[in-house]
């Protein structure tokens, strides 16, 4: 849908006045159906909130975290609905105390799913209710009762890790998904044209492909979103569940970034997780791996790491991360993502990341000491290929 934004009036502007003034980010009392300064200034402090891109006009992500947030826990009976699954705030609310109290319900992905249904008919059944997965004012007085003392660390998280360490340190065999960003219609950062004239979603695919090579000689399998030239472009939601349907061990998305200001540069990488601190554990280590390991090995600009809740990084069910590789709109960071060397530096440090992911913290190594090449001799050595 075309974004709804400043200057814009109408019933959808009304509808999402309304959302934000019981939100209270708008002051009550406006009844107003103009998208004005004070709309545009709580859509960016929602945006914020939520961990959205904050651009203060309202896309399909927006609109459906609005959507999603009209709903407070207890409002309504929360249950399994099939085919279309309830979302929203309270659905979120519900899994993030299931998830402290150590139920799994996967991630609080705000989708009441059958995860969730499980968990609370678990959760049921240990509170001597009836077990029907249901989330109803008997379930939530249960809740209450218990208030908050029943509180853990986020037992999801520590099952991801867990997993991971279960797994020892070699990479033969793992599933990784590689997500070269955009494609089909969607070219993503365009340069200008001439001798450097790259799109952002061919340079990505280049990355990803050099990547896939990489990844595959030292034993992983390895699964693209999109080939060179796709007819559409896939939406984020769809190469998630892509990655979820492979049983994906990681999934790493590739982009360059863009800016107005050409003096705008960096690598930047993204992980799920929210302000008020809900983090998925591994996806932040190996963000902070993918971050450190292209600083030293290509010396781009350290644009840090960040915690971002948006679909790609929400609905995967395996650490999953979003680099931002250089702004083509840099002509310092385009200059060298064009040199294919670069590019292969790029794809080591990544290599190098993720390999660094499976090896216990206790023994983890500095980062830009692994040798990429060796990770392929061990291979051909056939000393741990199944
Ligand atoms: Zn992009």
């Amino acid at each position: 849908m075309r974004p709804i934004r400043p200057g814009d009036r109408g019933p959808a502007v009304t509808e999402i006045r309304t959302v934000l003034t019981g939100l209270e980010l708008l002051p009550s009392g406006g009844h107003g159906d103009e998208f004005d300064v004070a709309t545009e200034r709580a859509v960016r402090a929602f945006q914020q909130s939520r961990g959205l891109s904050v651009d203060g006009r309202v896309g399909t992500e927006t609109w459906q975290a609005l959507d999603a947030a009209r709903w407070r826990l207890g409002a309504r009976t929360l249950y399994h609905a099939v085919p279309k699954p309830l979302i929203g705030e309270d659905v979120r609310s519900l899994q993030e105390r299931l998830l402290e109290m150590g139920y799994d319900v996967g991630r609080a992905d705000a989708i009441y799913g059958i995860r969730t249904t499980r968990a609370v008919a678990q959760f049921q059944r240990e509170m001597g209710l009836k077990p029907d997965g249901a989330c109803g004012p008997h379930t939530m007085s249960a809740l209450r009762r218990l208030g908050r003392k029943v509180v853990g660390g986020r037992p999801q998280w520590l099952r991801e890790s867990d997993a991971i360490r279960q797994a020892g340190p070699t990479l033969v065999g793992r599933t990784v998904v590689i997500d070269p960003g955009h494609g089909g219609t969607d070219p993503g950062e365009v340069v200008p044209d001439g001798p450097l004239r790259w799109t952002e979603a061919d340079l990505v695919h280049d990355l990803a492909s050099r990547l896939e090579g990489r990844l595959a000689a030292a034993g992983v399998r390895v699964q693209l979103t999109r080939g060179p030239a796709p007819l559409t472009c896939l939406p984020d939601a769809d190469r998630a569940q892509l990655a979820n349907s492979l049983g994906a061990d990681v999934f790493i998305s590739l982009h360059t970034d863009g800016h107005a200001n050409p003096a705008a540069n960096g690598v930047a990488t993204y992980h799920y997780g929210t302000d008020n601190g809900v983090t998925s554990a591994t996806g932040e280590r190996l963000a902070g791996l993918v971050q450190r390991e292209i600083v030293a090995r290509t010396g781009l600009r350290d644009c840090r790491t960040h915690a971002k809740t948006w679909d790609l990084l929400r609905l995967t069910r395996m650490p999953a991360v979003r680099v931002e590789v250089g702004y083509l709109t840099s002509p310092e960071d385009r200059a060298r993502l064009v040199d294919p060397r670069f590019r292969d530096r790029v794809v080591e440090a990544i290599v190098a990341a993720v390999q660094r992911m499976y090896f216990p913290i206790e023994r983890d190594v500095p980062t830009g000491s692994i040798d990429v090449s060796e990770l392929r001799a061990v291979v051909a050595a056939g000393t741990v290929v199944d």
